[in-house]
């Protein structure tokens, strides 16, 4: 089983209540990465970095075993760079900076051993760039899950339409599916995105976990309650990249799979958040991995029918 992931790489900095970054590896594709790769080791990565971007970032993702031939070093350019700040409940934030650089003329060339993926995940990036990757790819994988942001719904809302009428799951936060539906209930708001192209929606609701749409049905995994809460920048894209992973290892993808997949996402989020930037999910144990997981199955079913 293979995964394809697109997305940014990035320089971050972040602002939390807890204290400051300066320049962290991020973005949306090595966080998604990062947290497939203890899903599978058939993890293929599609983005680009400036020539100022480290051999010690690309390092992490190498160690995990992350298939890096489709990242594409810009010279002469920079990296993409975000900075964001946390409010005071570690659940909303304003972006202050969003420089994207090397991002604006991004062209995503997939290498001949791409092709083929059985999974493939568009993470936040230009709605029509995730378009393309769907387009170069000379089979459909048999998933697509696309990821977005509200940047994208201010500046690009036609091309992420047409992108939404490729991919199978759409993952956003619940003020995203606000902005996209113009509904305030999440459930109309569900309702009126699954219009839009996808037959399954994620709507994460940060510390209060996420809800899955689809199949006329929903089900809804809480987060974890943690003691420490570091920094939640790239706990989403940790929560899709552990969502495809395990969806990966399923025998088939239907409702039920997915909800168990919800599960394992927010288990791999749920490491995320107790660092700055993706630290923690580069020293993870299956260990580790599967006790939290399980913890999370006695929370959603403390029966044990369905974990
Ligand atoms: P998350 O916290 O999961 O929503 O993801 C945060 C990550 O998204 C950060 O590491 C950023 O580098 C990345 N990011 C922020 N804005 C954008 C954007 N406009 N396009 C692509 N990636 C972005």
């Amino acid at each position: 089983m293979s995964i394809l992931i697109v997305g940014s790489v990035a320089f971050d900095a972040i602002e939390t209540p807890f204290g400051q970054t300066e320049r962290v590896m991020g973005g949306s594709a090595a966080y998604a990465a990062l947290s497939a790769s203890y899903f599978t080791e058939d993890v293929r990565l599609v983005a680009v970095v400036g020539e100022d971007f480290p051999d010690e970032y690309l390092q992490m993702l190498k160690d995990r075993k992350v298939d890096l031939e489709g990242l594409q070093v810009k010279q002469g350019e920079k990296s993409f760079f975000w900075k964001g700040r946390y409010h005071n409940d570690m659940n909303s934030r304003d972006s202050l900076v969003t420089e994207l650089n090397v991002l604006e003329n991004f062209d995503p060339i997939l290498p001949a051993s791409y092709q083929k993926p059985s999974l493939l995940m568009l993470g936040n990036l230009a709605p029509q760039v995730q378009q393309l990757v769907i387009k170069r790819l000379e089979e459909r994988p048999d998933f697509i899950l696309m990821d977005t942001m509200n940047f994208w719904m201010d500046i690009a809302l036609d091309e992420l339409h047409k992108t939404l009428k490729l991919v199978d799951i759409l993952s956003i936060n619940d003020e995203e599916a606000r902005q996209l539906s113009g509904e305030y209930s999440l459930v109309k708001a569900a309702k009126k995105i699954m219009t839009m192209g996808p037959k399954y929606l994620i709507i994460k609701k940060g510390e209060h976990g996420a809800l899955l749409f689809g199949e006329g049905k929903i089900f809804y995994a809480p987060a974890l309650p943690l003691e420490e809460v570091f920094d939640p920048t790239g706990a989403g894209d940790t929560f899709a990249g552990g969502f495809i992973g395990a969806l990966g290892k399923a025998s088939e993808i239907n409702f039920e799979t997915m909800a168990r997949a919800i599960v394992a996402g927010s288990a791999m989020a749920s490491f995320c958040v107790e660092k700055f930037g993706p630290e923690r999910i580069t020293q993870l144990t299956d260990t580790e991995i599967a006790e939290r997981t399980a913890k999370f199955g006695r929370l959603v079913d403390p029966e044990g029918d369905l974990f």
